[in-house]
């Protein structure tokens, strides 16, 4: 097939704004198009030569780019670029030197679609010591066979600017078009396309086995599931309504979230945007493989930074550690990662994308070997409306933005943004914008690193009104190695068999302490608690104040008694001055 052929669309797509006259375009062009040829022809058509997930990728630098056309065309490289600083675009810098050049190009077979792809193919693979000379040599000897517009439209695709503004959908209404005569059948090839991500292929399925080819596309490991998404609302109460009255929330994660592909040893992880990012997780693809015990499986869940010590959560910027090219065994060690999972969608074999959610919660539940780096999401199922709301508090003092409400009998919905998922976030936050003194009440023994020590502290604040100290928050961050290993010593004084008489606390910690050291702290936010004592009750019934993502900063305040601590009444002040609306 002709390249030319493939370029006119693209010329006429450009010229466009309406999306039916580029279905007409597309549907013309799909039909002249041979059965072997389609999958290319739609990758090329979206500037690509692989779905996504492959992770080959063109998108050559511009500097290549301008040294393979003034090698093509033989005009300087200064030249083009002058031309390019005058036409903003490569694409049409190829096209206007093409039309200039004197040697005909007839004397060249015309370029077929099939070149075309095979050639960008190598250069997006060109890879070593000569790559990039390797590279300008394989466009340069595309473009000096190229027709102007073919030109163009190469050197956009190489670069990455293709950008024609072809919507998946609008390829989709159009190969039902094509190739089953009515639109009406776009439902069909959108799930199978939902189901692999991979237009290309759906289309080859199409155009060889027909519509019965379609019905019965499978899932297959390797190949991303579309991402089913959640909707949002804005209470707990119409959300329980709206999923019948009862509903299985799930703490929302902060972090990363991965669509994991297992076949036997092999683990492939794919992101949100269905990129492949398994060199990211080398440890969470040892986790995979060691804990999930069937041979093939798709699993979703969120991948969260959690604290290498105390194991709390952290948020989503400490994932950035992890997008590196380099050293990410390193990383690994130094920012450890836990997987919380949330779907199953399919296990050896069978597609459980349209059984409800409680099954495949329970098939999920099923085959994975939980420890802490790898477990099921926090999950209460309930109708009741306080019981969500206490949950809600429980999800964000842990460090997560919410909750995700779920219909117990929902589907798994690939692609979709629809109404079986529902999220409840915040709408207040209170920012923290100064420290606070506590009293340090209790502490966790720590583990790994902080093995002997302490891995977290309980803080309290204190309560005039009553001359007695609530916690507002268990601290584990902020602590540097020597404030570790002196923590016993410093503490052991005042360690007592059971929790102070004046300390009003509902979290049972491993070690307690008459209320003495005080140390100042500094969170994100402050936020209501279902299980810290702080002005409990006052802002609102069954709850009190807690601080979100605390830490220590590094001042022992030896000089305050415990009295001196910052006092309830000022954090119930701190708490309402700081409310700012979440958008
Ligand atoms: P949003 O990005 O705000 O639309 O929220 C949806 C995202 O929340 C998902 O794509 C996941 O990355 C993330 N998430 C965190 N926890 C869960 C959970 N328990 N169930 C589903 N998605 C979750």
């Amino acid at each position: 097939m002709r390249y030319s052929e493939l370029v006119e669309v693209c010329e006429e797509i450009e010229a466009t704004t309406k999306r039916l006259e580029m279905t007409d375009s597309l549907v013309k062009l799909f039909k002249k198009t041979p059965a072997e040829l389609i999958d290319k022809v739609i990758y090329l058509i979206q500037g690509k030569i692989y779905p996504d997930f492959v992770g080959i990728k063109l998108g050559i630098a511009e500097k290549l780019a301008i040294k393979a056309i003034s090698q093509a065309y033989g005009v300087d490289k200064n030249e083009v670029l002058r031309d390019f600083k005058r036409l903003g675009d490569l694409g049409t810098v190829a096209k206007e030197l093409a039309a200039k050049r004197t040697q005909a190009v007839l004397a060249s077979a015309p370029l077929t679609v099939e070149r075309v792809h095979e050639t960008l193919d190598e250069i997006a693979r060109a890879s070593g010591a000569r790559s990039q000379e390797a590279k300008i040599g394989l466009l340069a000897g595309l473009l000096a066979d190229a027709t102007p517009k073919e030109a163009k439209f190469i050197v956009r695709t190489v670069t990455g600017k293709m950008r024609l503004g072809i919507a998946d959908m609008t390829i989709l209404d159009a190969l039902a078009i094509a190739y089953t005569g009515e639109k009406e059948n776009r439902k069909h090839i959108e799930r199978a396309y939902n189901t692999s991500s991979d237009l290309g292929d759906v289309a080859k399925t199409l155009a060889t086995s027909g519509l019965e080819g379609i019905k019965n596309y499978k899932i297959r490991v390797g190949r991303p599931i579309r991402m089913m998404l959640a909707q949002r609302l804005a209470s707990a109460d119409e959300i329980l309504n709206k999923l019948g009255g009862e509903a299985a929330c799930e703490w929302k994660y902060d972090g990363e979230r991965i669509q994991i592909h297992k076949k036997g040893k092999e683990v492939i992880l794919f992101s949100r945007r269905l990129e492949n990012i398994t060199e990211q997780y080398p440890d969470v693809c040892a986790t995979v493989r060691e804990h999930v015990q069937c041979n093939e499986a798709i699993i979703e869940g969120e991948c969260v930074a959690v604290h290498p010590d105390t194991g709390e959560l952290l948020p989503f910027q400490e994932l950035m550690h992890r997008r590196r090219k380099y050293g990410v065994e390193d990383a690994a060690k130094k920012f450890p990662v836990s997987l919380f999972l949330f779907d199953v969608l399919y296990i050896d074999g069978e597609d459980l994308t349209q059984q409800e959610y409680i099954v495949r919660r329970k098939k999920l539940e099923e085959i994975v070997r939980c420890d802490e780096r790898i477990r099921l999401t926090e999950m209460l199922r309930t109708s009741d409306l306080s019981e969500v709301e206490r949950f809600f508090e429980h999800a964000i003092e842990a460090g997560c933005e919410g909750l995700i409400l779920k219909a117990l009998n929902g589907v798994y919905q690939a692609g979709a943004r629809g109404w079986l998922w529902i999220k409840l976030k915040r709408s207040y936050q209170s920012k923290m914008v100064e420290p606070i003194d506590v009293v340090v009440v209790g502490a966790f023994h720590g583990r790994g690193r902080r093995s002997g020590s302490y891995g977290a502290l309980l803080a309290a604040v204190y309560d005039k009104e009553n001359d007695v100290f609530t916690t507002i928050s268990k601290v584990g961050s902020g602590f540097k190695d020597e404030d570790l290993e002196n923590l016993p010593k410093m503490l052991s004084p005042y360690e007592i068999e059971h929790v102070h008489p004046r300390v009003k606390s509902e979290i049972e910690a491993d070690v307690w302490f008459t209320p003495s050291v005080v140390m100042e702290i500094i969170g994100d936010e402050l936020t209501l608690s279902p299980v810290h004592t702080t002005a409990f009750g006052k802002i609102r019934e069954g709850a009190g104040i807690a601080v979100r993502f605390p830490r220590f900063t590094g001042r022992w305040r030896f000089d305050k008694s415990p009295e001196d601590a910052t006092t309830v009444e000022e954090i119930v002040e701190m708490y309402k001055s700081q409310l700012k609306k979440v958008e």
